[in-house]
C-alpha cells in the first residue's frame, strides 16, 4: 500500500530523474525508485542523506545539475508587476513561479475558483530539501505542522520605534530546524523546501513565502506586505543572502527603523547552495 504522500514523492522523483539524465544525483534517485517499486515505500530521509552524501563541494557538475532541476511548467510570474514594481532576479536565484498579487497558481492554472483568488505571498520553486534561510535576524513566532499549509515557520523581525513589526512566514516546508521563541540570525537555515500541507498540492515543490507588517500596534492584525517593496538592494531588486557578505549586512541596517527595513530572499542562490547543503547535515529537525 503506497500512501498518498509516498505516491506524490514517487511522481516527484520520476520527474527529477528525467531531468537529471546521466548525473550522479540521478543514480541515487534511480536506486530509490527501484527500492520503492519493491517495497512500495520510499525512505525520503535516507534519500536526502544519500544526496547530501554526494560531494557537492568538489563536484561542480552535481551542483550544476541540481540547480537545473525544475518541476512543473509555470512561468506566469514574468508578466506580473506587483504594485507596478518591475522585478529583477539574480541569475542564480531559484525562480518565483507565482508572484505576489498573481491570479495564477504555481501550477499555471487560474486562481479564480480558489478561496483566495489573489496570491498574497510569493511561491519560490526549488527541489525538495533545498535550505530556506531567515530573511533577517529575529525571533521565531511559530513553528508547527499545519494540515493546510504544512510545516510552517514564522519569524518576527523586530519592531519599529512605534511598536509595529515585520513578520516572515514560510510554509510547505519538508523540515523545520527552529523552535518557537528561538532567536535566529540572518541567513540561518530555518527549514527546507517541501510539499507538506493540502494547499501545496504536492506536484511542484515550492516555498510559499509571506511578508507581514504592522506599522502601529493599534492597527490590529498584521497586514500582508509585498516582499518586492522590501528587498535589501531596493524595490523589485531581489537580493540573495551571500555567505561572504554577512558582515556588510550586519553593519548596514537598523531594523528598528521601518524606512530601513530591507530584507533578503529566503532561499540561497544556486551558486551558494554547496555552502548551505554542507551546513544542513549537522542541523537537527524539530518535530
Ligand atoms: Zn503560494
Amino acid at each position: 500500500m503506497v500512501s498518498r504522500r509516498r505516491r506524490k514523492l514517487l511522481l516527484h522523483i520520476a520527474g527529477t530523474t528525467a531531468l537529471l539524465a546521466g548525473s550522479p544525483v540521478q543514480g541515487v534517485l534511480r536506486s530509490a525508485r527501484a527500492q520503492s517499486e519493491e517495497t512500495g515505500l520510499i525512505d525520503d530521509e535516507a534519500l536526502r542523506a544519500q544526496i547530501l552524501d554526494l560531494d557537492f563541494g568538489r563536484n561542480r557538475r552535481i551542483l550544476r545539475e541540481l540547480s537545473r532541476v525544475s518541476f512543473g511548467t509555470v512561468k506566469h510570474w514574468r508578466r506580473q508587476k506587483p504594485h507596478n514594481v518591475p522585478v529583477v532576479m539574480p541569475p542564480d536565484a531559484f525562480p518565483i513561479v507565482s508572484d505576489f498579487g498573481s491570479r495564477y497558481t504555481t501550477f499555471g492554472g487560474s486562481r479564480m475558483n480558489l478561496p483566495n483568488p489573489i496570491h498574497t505571498g510569493i511561491d519560490i520553486q526549488a527541489p525538495i530539501g533545498v535550505p530556506i534561510v531567515a530573511m533577517w535576524k529575529g525571533s521565531v513566532a511559530h513553528s508547527f505542522l499545519d494540515k493546510q499549509v504544512g510545516n510552517l515557520v514564522a519569524v518576527n523581525h523586530g519592531r519599529n520605534p512605534r511598536g509595529g513589526q515585520f513578520r516572515s512566514v514560510s510554509t510547505h516546508l519538508s523540515q523545520r530546524f527552529v523552535e518557537k521563541d528561538e532567536e535566529v540570525d540572518v541567513g540561518q537555515i530555518i527549514g527546507t523546501v517541501g510539499t507538506t500541507g493540502v494547499l501545496a498540492s504536492g506536484r511542484v515543490p515550492h516555498l510559499h513565502f509571506n511578508l507581514y507588517s504592522k506599522r502601529y500596534p493599534w492597527e490590529g492584525d498584521l497586514q500582508r506586505h509585498n516582499p518586492h517593496s522590501r528587498w535589501r538592494s531596493g524595490p523589485g531588486i531581489v537580493t540573495l543572502f551571500r555567505p561572504t557578505q554577512v558582515a556588510s549586512f550586519e553593519d548596514a541596517l537598523d531594523i528598528r527603523n521601518t524606512s530601513n527595513a530591507h530584507f533578503l530572499y529566503p532561499i540561497p542562490g544556486k551558486n551558494d547552495l554547496a555552502f548551505f547543503l554542507n551546513k544542513l547535515v549537522s542541523l537537527k529537525e524539530v518535530s
